[in-house]
């Protein structure tokens, strides 16, 4: 069976539902290719800070997210001590972040796109890309056993952290770029309702203390979805068991938060988290890619599902005028944008991990830090990427600056 359509979407999550959505709006044709079968089980912390909501807002969900869980901010626990950090108040962003398990927010979003017009082929998996002259002409996917060739003028890679497809484009993550590595348990708890993202800065692996962080969020439906997440700039990475690291963190949470093995509700769950802009260029002749396939996570935090919207809908941009004909067909404008966004802020990131790389330092910056709400505050601002166009306040001024430095030192 073959289709002709604008627009190949390969992956339904966060990047190419986002991707999606904005195509279809502005009237092209799309196929969204996703293999699994809606609603499906994702790898994920849930957790959507001030910067995913304005995207969801963006994307039209706004009235949707009223009956949410609602988080006001980050509860950070290190060094013995706690600190409430409520978001920061700015134009630009909502001031609240919101918790909802990716199967059922994946599923919205990708229903949102389909309102808009775009067509989604469920249990549809894309093994290669069609090439015709050195461009990519669509792709050939498989379902239920056929095959499917789907002909079209651009390609969107949307495959998260799945590489096949990438590879076939001739992308791949560079390796001496930093990755995240976690693991993710539903645990049944009162602190469904806590309204906080609770933050641990302390990962141990035994005695050795590990860069990283362990997380409780709280679902608002009875459950916490409680995990732990580790950085590859810790040179051992490969020796660390994450089951072992997931029960070492649950095993330090208070009692009477009960995430504890007797409350678990789901098996163990674990991914790579690729971060930083580390697959570059992500735009090639015929497609380009976003969301993890880009290598999009924000490495000062692990957050993934905010940048793949953006970059999502930041491709589809370009994409509407590559189709309308009023941009160069090599899409390197889009990498561009990429860079001006995100660049000095990924750079700035990837140091930041790199000093995290040695738990010395980092167990002596975490219990400085934590004497210090107002240095906690701007490093939540910071790490969470949260910028306003104007300029207020230290925790902007600050922000700003840093950026600056990012710009003039690559
Ligand atoms: C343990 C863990 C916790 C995390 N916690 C958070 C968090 O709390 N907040 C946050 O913002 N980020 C978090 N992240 C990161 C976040 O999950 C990702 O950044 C986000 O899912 C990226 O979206 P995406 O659309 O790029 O890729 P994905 O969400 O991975 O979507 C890719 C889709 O493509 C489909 N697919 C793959 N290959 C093919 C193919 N060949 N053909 C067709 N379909 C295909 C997949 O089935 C999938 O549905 C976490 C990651 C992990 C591993």
């Amino acid at each position: 069976m073959s289709t002709e359509v604008d627009v190949a979407v390969v992956g339904g999550g966060p990047s190419g539902a986002a991707a999606a959505h904005l195509l279809a709006s502005r009237g092209h044709s799309v196929i969204v290719c996703e293999k699994k079968s809606f609603p499906r089980e994702k790898t994920c912390g849930d957790g959507l800070t001030p910067r995913a909501v304005k995207m969801l807002e963006v994307m039209g969900l706004g009235a949707k997210l009223d009956t949410w869980e609602k988080v006001k901010g980050l509860r950070v626990h290190a060094s013995g001590r706690t600190l409430a950090l409520p978001w920061p108040e700015l134009d630009d962003f909502p001031g609240f972040g919101l918790v909802k398990p990716r199967r059922e927010l994946d599923q919205i979003v990708l229903d949102n796109a389909e309102v808009a017009g775009a067509k989604v082929l469920y249990k549809t998996q894309v093994v290669e890309p069609l090439w015709d002259d050195g461009v990519v002409q669509g792709v050939v996917a498989k379902r239920d056993g056929d095959t499917e060739t789907i002909r079209s003028k651009w390609v969107v890679c949307a495959e998260g952290a799945a590489t096949k497809f990438s590879r076939l484009l001739g992308r791949e993550r560079d390796l001496g770029y930093p990755m995240g590595l976690a693991i993710r348990q539903y645990f049944r708890s009162p602190m469904e309702h806590s309204g906080w993202f609770e933050a641990y800065l302390e990962v141990r692996s035994g005695p050795r203390a590990l860069p990283g962080y362990g997380w409780v969020f709280p679902v608002g439906d009875g459950t916490v979805n409680a995990g732990v997440g580790l950085l590859s700039s810790y040179g051992g990475w490969r020796s660390v068991n994450l089951h072992d690291l997931q029960n070492n963190f649950i095993s330090i949470l208070p009692a009477e938060w009960e995430v504890n093995p007797g409350t678990v509700c789901s098996k163990p769950r674990a991914g790579r988290l690729f971060m930083g802009a580390s697959v570059w260029p992500p735009h090639g002749p015929g497609f380009v890619l976003t969301g993890d396939a880009a290598g999009m996570i924000n490495p000062c935090n692990g957050e993934g599902i905010a940048y793949g919207y953006e970059t999502g809908r930041i491709a589809g941009r370009h994409l509407d005028e590559a189709l309308r004909g009023g941009s160069s067909s090599s899409l390197d404008g889009y990498t561009r944008e990429l860079e001006d966004v995100y660049g000095p802020y990924y750079r700035l990131g990837r140091k930041f991990v790199a000093m995290l790389g040695h738990p010395v330092l980092m167990e002596k910056f975490v219990s400085m830090a934590m004497h210090s709400k107002p240095v906690m505050s701007f490093a939540l601002t910071m790490l969470g990427n949260l910028e306003d166009e104007r300029v207020h306040g230290a925790g902007q001024r600050g922000m700003k600056f840093m950026k600056k430095l990012a710009e003039l030192k690559p």
